[in-house]
């Protein structure tokens, strides 16, 4: 088969919204509206083209010109380590020219599949509520949002919580905390999973007494209860086990501490969640084997990014033990993403090939002329 040699780079930040506002989390202001992807789209001498979201330099792109894929890539190993700033054009790239989704590429058995799917949850529960002074309204708008969740197709929800840790005094807000995840559970019905995030805002005593007293609403994981901590989460472990709670410990998303594979290994932290494109596709691919070995769970996260949404899917079919996609709904102007659909709580997945999103070239132009580059 002859070599295919990359001809032409471009890159553009894209625009788009979400549904509604992203409120606050524990520890940062409001996240806001807009989401702005930062797009590469790779041209091929032989006419294929494959984009995804890096964020990358011109000189980056630059060095790049006259590789042939073949040298960057291999199934087996993903593109090479020294080309990781532009992973996912590149595999979008391969699965262009393979004329197959990059799930299949992954895992050959999916293809016998009807449909890929992979479970999903909300992540867009966030601390909507500090306009309000009364916690029951405070609980009911953030139950009104899975209500929304529930109607675009989702069933798994995950919940901001911590309004104590900076944005509320700690009382009141941790009696938020609590009244806001009874009410989800109360206005969803018993079978939807629940998340909780925390985003290290509480601490041991905090985190013990929110699942204590959100019993019943059986939370499915409890993320970034407080910083990673072998000690607090042996001792949370224990307690979790004598309360007869089945809450999975979460962790790994930002700033994780280097030993925190070990403590998963050893039974104390339960589902890795490390972002997906600060640790990489092909990492994360050779860390989820890894897990399943262990039978720790993957989760990554990539909040904040829209283009997560998708590429994890993919990932799912290389990692037995994946848990969830964790799904940030936003339009962005010149991607057409509707090919995803999201019913009952998962994710069915496009046959389409690379990672089945389709790049509107002329808005992407507009936006390289108006943001971007062209290297070539
Ligand atoms: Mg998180």
């Amino acid at each position: 088969m002859p070599k295919t040699k990359i001809k032409c780079i471009k890159w553009a930040q894209l625009h788009g919204k979400r549904p509604r506002k992203a409120g606050c989390n524990s520890r940062l202001g409001e996240h806001g509206i807009h989401v702005k992807p930062p797009i590469a789209a790779i041209f091929a001498e032989n006419g294929a083209i494959g984009f995804g979201r890096a964020n990358i330099s011109k000189e980056q792109a630059q060095s790049l010109i006259g590789f042939h894929i073949e040298d960057i890539f291999d199934l087996e190993n993903g593109v090479k380590r020294q080309f990781h700033w532009i992973e996912y054009p590149i595999w979008d790239l391969v699965g262009q020219l393979a004329n197959k989704p990059i799930y299949s590429l992954l895992n050959p058995s999916t293809c016998d599949e009807d449909v890929f799917t992979v479970p999903c949850y909300d992540t867009s529960l966030y601390i909507d509520d500090l306009h309000l002074t009364d916690h029951k309204e405070a609980a009911d708008l953030i139950a009104s949002e899975a209500i929304a969740g529930r109607k675009y197709g989702h069933r798994n929800f995950k919940i901001k919580v911590g309004r104590g840790a900076m944005h509320m005094v700690l009382e009141s807000g941790t009696t938020r905390d609590i009244m806001v995840v009874n009410a989800v559970r109360n206005t969803i019905g018993p079978q939807a999973k629940i998340l909780l995030d925390a985003n290290n805002g509480y601490n041991l005593n905090l985190t013990k007494q929110v699942l204590a007293e959100t019993a019943e609403a059986h939370i499915h994981w409890i993320e970034e209860a407080f910083h990673e901590d072998p000690k607090l989460y042996e001792n949370l472990k224990n307690w979790l086990q004598k309360e007869g709670l089945q809450t999975l410990i979460a962790d790994g998303e930002g700033s994780a501490a280097p030993n925190l594979l070990d403590w998963a290994r050893n039974g104390l932290v339960d589902v890795i969640q490390y972002d997906i494109f600060g640790y990489g596709f092909m990492p994360w691919l050779k860390l989820g084997s890894q897990l399943d070995q262990w039978n720790v769970r993957s989760a990554p996260h990539h909040y904040g990014g829209y283009y997560g949404n998708f590429v994890s899917c993919h990932l799912a079919a290389g990692i037995q033990l994946f848990e969830f996609v964790e799904w940030d709904q936003a339009s962005i102007f010149g991607i057409d993403d509707s090919a995803y659909k999201i019913t009952d709580g998962f994710v069915n997945v496009p046959k389409a090939a690379g990672f089945g999103l389709s790049l509107d070239q002329e808005i992407f132009n507009q936006q390289v002329e108006q943001n971007g580059f062209v290297s070539q």
